[in-house]
């Protein structure tokens, strides 16, 4: 067993091929050399994947990102990352080599990243295939904060109540957030503002959403978060935390006062739901939400 164990340390940084550990917070738990020296990384460092990346975009190193803003790179990055247990793709780095990479998720969120180099491998046809790529992500992602949009979060939310079964129910809660009086906000400072309103929003929610969870712009100010696997109690708390984060937002720096608010509905899985009787409960909540004042969350009954 020693033997085993010696060997495969010895291999693992004797390799060209990355490996890389990260938890279920997106921290880098383990990098074999390969990973470290492509990333430019000390032995010791376990930063933030989304850390990790922005260093490495302020110092031309690693990955190539072809969008000027950044935020929303990640944003849109973090929405695919980690979802499914598995995924591999096509990715180039600034130094000039193409790596596939493939990504294995467990139950706990924890994902091993393994990458080998591509470079000189069907060469010819790497523009199509990236192309290809792009226009999948851009029909999953919406185009004003980066996140998922209506059509992937729509396929998330089947994919949640199909692996409810009724002889195996499982948990899971779907949450519809809308932004508070948003109109208002539209025509007392401009379109632009509520624009900025909406990134505000996307970019504040996106750190207290779990690996597991999926979430997305499904409207004008309606957002969708999806929470498989989770309990009442689990779900509540974390949408107690993003109405936190949105009621302490100052957002407009022209307006340092101005503030805003989110209603919230949640539904929670029971046997026998589908996607439409999720939806429609959560939907009912969020209006009763709204009816009784706003900024709060309503629990639909089951
Ligand atoms: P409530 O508190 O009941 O949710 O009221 P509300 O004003 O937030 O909701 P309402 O549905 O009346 O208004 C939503 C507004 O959102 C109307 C629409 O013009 C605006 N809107 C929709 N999409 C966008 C967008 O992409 N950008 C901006 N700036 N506004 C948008
Ligand atoms: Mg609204
Ligand atoms: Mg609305």
């Amino acid at each position: 067993m020693d033997e085993i164990a010696s060997s495969l340390a010895e291999l693992r940084d004797a390799t060209d091929v990355l490996i890389a550990l990260y938890d279920a917070d997106d921290r880098l738990r383990y990098a074999n050399d390969a990973f470290r020296a492509t990333f430019a990384l000390d032995a010791d460092e376990t930063p933030l994947w989304p850390d990790m990346m922005r260093r490495n975009r302020a110092r031309g190193l690693g990955t190539v990102i072809r969008v000027d803003n950044f935020d929303a790179w990640i944003a849109s990055a973090q929405s695919r990352r980690g979802k499914a247990p598995f995924r591999a793709y096509e990715t180039d780095l600034v130094d000039g080599r193409w790596l596939w990479m493939t990504e294995t998720v467990n139950r706990d969120g924890w994902m091993l990243c393994i990458a080998s180099d591509i470079t000189h491998l069907r060469v010819e046809e790497r523009n199509l295939r990236q192309d290809r790529d792009l226009a999948m992500r851009a029909s999953q992602t919406d185009e004003l904060t980066g996140i998922s949009n209506r059509r992937y979060v729509m396929g998330k939310l089947e994919e949640m109540v199909v692996g409810n079964r009724p002889e195996q129910p499982r948990d899971g809660c779907l949450c519809i957030l809308d932004i508070d009086f948003f109109k208002g906000i539209n025509d007392l400072y401009g379109h632009q503002v509520g624009d900025d309103v909406l990134l505000d929003f996307a970019r504040r929610v996106q750190p207290i959403v779990r690996r597991r969870d999926c979430f997305g712009r499904v409207g004008g100010e309606e957002f969708m978060l999806l929470l498989p696997d989770t309990t009442r109690e689990e779900a509540e708390a974390i949408v107690e935390r993003i109405m936190g984060v949105v009621r302490a937002s100052r957002p407009l720096p022209g307006a340092p006062l101005f503030r805003y608010t989110c209603s919230a509905g949640l539904s929670v899985m029971v046997a026998g739901d589908c996607a439409k009787t999720l939806y429609s409960r959560a939907d009912a909540a969020l209006y009763d939400a709204k009816q009784s004042g706003r900024d709060r969350i309503i629990v639909a009954a089951a």
